[in-house]
């Protein structure tokens, strides 16, 4: 299993789909599924932007990890969010439900993430959602990558601001160590 994180604009999404399409591994984005999944309450708190519970997004994933044969390679975008849903995630690997590979960090500077974003111009993408959201994402991420290296799992920070091609390349040499 290898883990993509990084803040919207980082060129997860992008990345984590070419990985997928050049190894053929399996590409689960979290908020995809989430999206595909979820009802009623759920629904309405994933619409006002709020993360599930811990406990009802492992289930999810649980679920749809299910579906995967064991001997192939998953990349999951999205996923953990939290310091829980990562503690459950190494908690398998250790299992022997599957392998964590990595978790490649794509790092990229505030400003960097903002011409993106308010290039790309969705509504949610204003200045100040964007300032909020790498303040948030700064704090909830930080502990997760540090926690998950003190746990033995590699943790890769890719430089992100390079264009997509050089980004992917720089991923891909490090696939090929670990
Ligand atoms: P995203 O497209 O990644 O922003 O995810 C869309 C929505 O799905 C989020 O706003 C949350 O409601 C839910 N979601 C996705 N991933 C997680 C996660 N790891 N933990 C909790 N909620 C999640």
């Amino acid at each position: 299993m290898i883990l993509l994180m990084g803040i919207a604009g980082s060129g997860k999404g992008t990345q984590g789909k070419m990985l997928a399409d050049k190894n053929k591994f399996h590409l689960i984005s979290m908020g995809d599924v989430v999206r595909m999944y979820v009802t009623g309450k759920q629904r309405e708190r994933m619409l006002a932007g709020e993360l599930l519970d811990d406990q009802e997004i492992i289930e999810i994933v649980d679920k749809v990890l299910k579906t995967i044969p064991g001997n192939e390679e998953v990349i999951l975008d999205g996923f953990p969010r939290t310091l829980p849903q990562a503690e459950w995630l190494v908690e398998q690997a250790k299992s022997g439900r599957f392998k964590l590979r990595t978790a490649l960090h794509l790092v990229a500077s505030r400003e960097a993430v903002k011409a993106r974003l308010l290039d790309r111009a969705r509504i949610d993408d204003k200045e100040d959602s964007i300032n909020q959201r790498f303040d948030e994402y700064e704090k909830s991420t930080a502990p997760i990558l540090k926690w998950l290296e003190e746990s033995g799992v590699d943790v890769y920070n890719a430089n992100a601001e390079q264009t997509r091609e050089e980004v992917f390349k720089e991923l891909e040499t490090h696939l090929e160590q670990v």
